[in-house]
């Protein structure tokens, strides 16, 4: 079990392997970090300086999240900001945009600056993303503007699909020159209706009701036309099906300003996590067939989709312990989100530094974040990682305040070693 202390003033990580995911350069060496951020190594005093021995690891810049639920305001009992940055550090993330579905909704510049106060003195930086509908009811547009001047660095209704066109076609037009991406979440809901899962032979015969691909790939095609019909952006979060990719390649082709992520969960499990009624697998998008699953895959490794994300969103015992109708969508994931990818994608055919790109720099590309630079005087912002590592995920690695994830006992190759955020380490060696 790892532990989580202030950085300490003077440190030394030796014997690793420094990978810089903005020049794509590695080299062997050591780093050097005082108070803070990176120094040369003879600013150093090596009897007052701690050491991590990075042997056998990568060590590269802090992960980017570019989607996670971190419930406050309003559920702390699921996720607080200060408890979700912990859990984000032990992932190897520097850095989390967290949806604006909380209660009341982020909806205002008000919300966002809650957000970006609170955080302050958070070990990760926190990006808050404003709603784009007052009160997420997918009716009026919320303020974007002032929400953008506030800190907002997206604009999402994300837990609900915005349904009316005629809105996220606007909202497209009004933040086309701000840079910044708009995400919906990309399931019709009238084809979605009750279903829990994906639709399928599978849900046929365990008789639960489905979600079609259709739901899915049928919206993403309608934002996909009115993106480029706006020339705004649009970011298509957790694409879930081998339909839904194949619309974001057609369109990337095209030259309409798309950009797309995919989950952990999607990438490493499918629809049979829940044959056996397993609450803690109903996501939304649901978990679908291997095929999709494979077609998934193939998006990342052709750069059709740019970056990984967790959709990290936790829910209590109670909720998750109720019917598989009954009980909310989705899983926590920050923890596993390296382990997972990392295991999935290598089996594909990527290296460990291809990865780490989908962490950072495909993650800060699709926000328009820009990278620390891995060089003296800038901030530490680093993760240390074995690539070749096998672990085995028990309840000790989580520290979310949710555990609903039905990854337990799963086993990954790659794990987050050391974390160096804002004046906090985390350490698990
Ligand atoms: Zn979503």
């Amino acid at each position: 079990m790892g532990t989580i202390t202030s950085l300490p003033r003077e440190l030394i990580i030796e014997g690793g392997t420094l990978y810089d995911p903005l020049t794509g350069k590695s080299r062997q060496g050591s780093l050097a970090v005082k108070s803070g951020k990176l120094a040369a190594p003879e600013d150093i005093r090596p009897d007052k300086a701690a050491t991590i021995d990075a042997k056998d690891c990568l060590v590269t810049h802090g992960f980017i999240d570019i989607h996670a639920h971190f419930r406050e305001p309003g559920r702390e009992d699921k996720e607080t900001l200060a408890t979700g940055s912990r859990a984000a550090l032990a992932g190897g993330f520097t850095r989390v945009c967290v949806m604006p579905n909380t209660n009341p909704p982020l909806d205002g510049p008000e919300g966002i600056r809650f957000i970006v106060e609170r955080s302050e003195d958070l070990p990760v930086d926190i990006y808050p993303i404003g709603a784009i509908t007052k009160g997420q009811y997918g009716k009026e547009l919320a303020e974007l503007l002032e929400m953008h001047a506030a800190g907002a660095v997206a604009f999402s209704d994300d837990g609900e699909p915005l349904q009316d066109g005629q809105v996220l076609r606007w909202a497209l037009y009004y933040t086309r020159d701000l840079g910044v991406p708009i995400i919906n979440h990309a399931e019709d809901a009238f084809l979605r209706g009750e279903g829990v899962m994906n639709e399928s032979a599978l849900s046929t015969r365990l008789g639960l009701p489905g979600s079609p691909v259709q739901a899915e790939a049928s919206m993403i095609y309608r934002d996909l036309l009115l993106a480029e019909e706006a020339e705004g952006r649009i970011h298509i979060p957790h694409v879930s099906s081998e339909l839904g990719t194949e619309l974001v390649r057609q369109f990337k082709a095209r030259g309409v300003r798309v950009t797309a992520e995919a989950t952990p969960h999607h990438l490493g499990l499918t629809e049979e996590m829940i044959s056996d009624f397993d609450t803690h697998a109903k996501v939304a998008p649901p978990l679908r067939t291997e095929a999709d699953r494979q077609a998934v895959i193939a998006g990342l490794v052709d750069g059709t989709i740019d970056c990984i994300s967790t959709d990290h969103a936790p829910h209590t015992v109670e909720e998750k312990e109720q019917d598989i109708i009954r009980a909310p969508f989705g899983m926590i994931g920050l923890e596993t989100a390296f382990g997972m990818a990392h295991t999935v994608l290598r089996k594909a055919g990527l290296r460990s530094t291809q990865v780490i790109d989908l962490f950072t720099t495909g993650a800060a590309g699709v926000m328009g974040m820009e990278l620390t630079p891995m060089e003296p005087g800038q901030n530490a912002e680093l993760v240390i990682l074995n690539p070749k590592e096998e672990w085995t995920f028990t309840r000790e690695d989580i520290y979310s305040r949710s555990r609903n994830t039905p990854m337990l006992g799963m086993s990954f190759t790659g794990r987050i070693r050391a974390t160096i955020g804002r004046n906090r380490l985390f350490s698990n060696i």
